[in-house]
Formats: structure tokens, sequence, C-alpha cells
């Protein structure tokens, strides 16, 4: 899979991109993730990427030549199956589009910053708008890689133990079940005693019954029909 990131904070990107499950990803050829600096693209001395917002008010707006430039350079070999805009006022980011993005195989993420990106580009370009949740963040650089993170950990042979997705929370609705580690006693708290016994059918039994009781008591939202 592709992934093309723009924005004009870069090193925003750089750490969480070259470290653990991203990095392996991208060393085993799974995922091809690049990230483009939107100041390459300005054409000004200044390599100015943001301006005022008309109508006046606070806050800088992400100007349209930029992006439109690096949008269109990168897409000159072909479309991307979706331009994604992060934004506080797309869709909420979930499970199940983590999964569809998965089945893609080109995504370009758009990133904005100050007060956002001219809505011309998003009128243009976004096929697609997504958000992390209800809160603002000062940019797009950090919903980008949660939804990068988030789709590459899905793609196989990413992980090492590709069932460990499976039993992960959303995965069929359910949260997932709590787990524990050696020791087996740790300041008078005992792992339970059915993940000692080696019996894989009563441990499989136990997890599914404490998944079915955790999303009860904690989401039941995701036990009701959609
Ligand atoms: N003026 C915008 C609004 O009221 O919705 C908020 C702009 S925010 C300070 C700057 C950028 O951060 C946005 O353009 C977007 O790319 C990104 N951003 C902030 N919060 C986000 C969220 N919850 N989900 C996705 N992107 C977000």
């Amino acid at each position: 899979m592709r992934i093309e990131v723009i924005t004009g904070f870069p090193k925003l990107l750089a750490g969480p991109l070259s470290e653990s499950m991203l990095k392996r990803a991208q060393e085993k050829g799974i995922a091809e993730i690049t990230v483009h600096d939107l100041r390459d693209y300005a054409t000004d001395r200044h390599r100015t990427i943001d301006d005022a917002p008309y109508g006046g008010g606070a806050g800088m707006v992400l100007k349209p030549e930029p992006l439109a430039a690096c949008i269109e350079a990168l897409q000159k070999d072909g479309k991307a199956d979706e331009v994604i805009y992060l934004s506080p006022d797309g869709e909420q980011f979930s499970q199940r589009i983590a999964t569809e993005l998965s089945l893609r195989e080109r995504l370009i993420l758009l990133c904005g910053h100050y007060k956002g990106i001219d809505e011309r580009i998003r009128s243009l370009y976004a096929t697609r708008e997504i958000s992390i949740g209800d809160y603002v963040l000062t940019g797009g650089e950090l919903p980008a890689l949660v939804v990068i993170d988030a789709v590459v950990r899905l793609l196989p042979g990413v992980l090492n133990d590709g069932e460990s997705l499976l039993t992960d929370s959303f995965q069929n609705d359910l949260l997932g079940a709590p787990c524990y580690t050696r020791p087996v006693e740790f300041r008078g708290l005992r792992v339970p005693e059915v993940l000692l016994n080696g019996n894989h059918e009563e441990i499989a039994r136990w997890r599914a019954a404490e998944q079915e009781e955790r999303t009860l008591r904690r989401r039941k939202d995701l036990l009701e029909p959609s």
C-alpha cells in the first residue's frame, strides 16, 4: 500500500514513522509511506504556505496554490484511491473505516494547520474527510499518524502474529479481553486461574465471556444494531 502525506510540518511525522510497527511495515515493503513538505510547492522566495483569512478574524489559512500543486504533482502518475483531508468536522474515524481504507492501494492524506485549509481545496480534491474525535488539535499531522497506524497494522504480514488483530477491541464490535503476563502474582493480585491451566478451549471461552461482559459494562452501544 502507498500512503502519501502532505504537510507543512514534516518533522512532526518523522519519529512515529521510523519506529515499531510502522518502521517494520515499511522495511518489509508492505507500506510505502512518503511525507511531502508543502513548502516545496510554494512559489515565492519565502516558501509561504499560509495567508490571512478573507473576511478577517484570527488565525492563518493554508493557501490553495501549494496544496493544489502538491496534490496534482503526486497524482501525475495516476489517481490515488482516496484523498483524505483530516478535519474535526469530518466523519468520525473508527475501526470500520480503518478496515475499509486498508483495502485501498493508495491514499493521500492532507494535513491542515492554523485555521485550516482553503475551502476550495476541500471541494476540488478531497474524496473523504476524517476526524479522529471531537476535539481540536493544532494540525492534521497527529490525526494522519493515527489513521496510518490503524490502517497499516491491518495489512497482511505487518504484525508477526496476525491473529492478535482478531482479538483486539472493535473487531466483531466487542472490546478486547483483559491480558496478563508474568509474574502470576503482582502486588497481591493473581492472574485468573483459567489462564494457567493450558486448556485452550476453556481459555477461549473465558476470553469470549470477558469480552462480552466488558463490552456490556463499558460500551453497550457497540452491541446495539446499527
Ligand atoms: N478551524 C478548524 C475548525 O474549527 O474545525 C480547526 C483547525 S485545527 C486548529 C488545524 C488543523 O488540524 C485542521 O485543519 C485539521 O487538519 C487538523 N485537526 C485538528 N483537530 C482534528 C481532529 N479532531 N481530527 C482531524 N483533524 C484535526
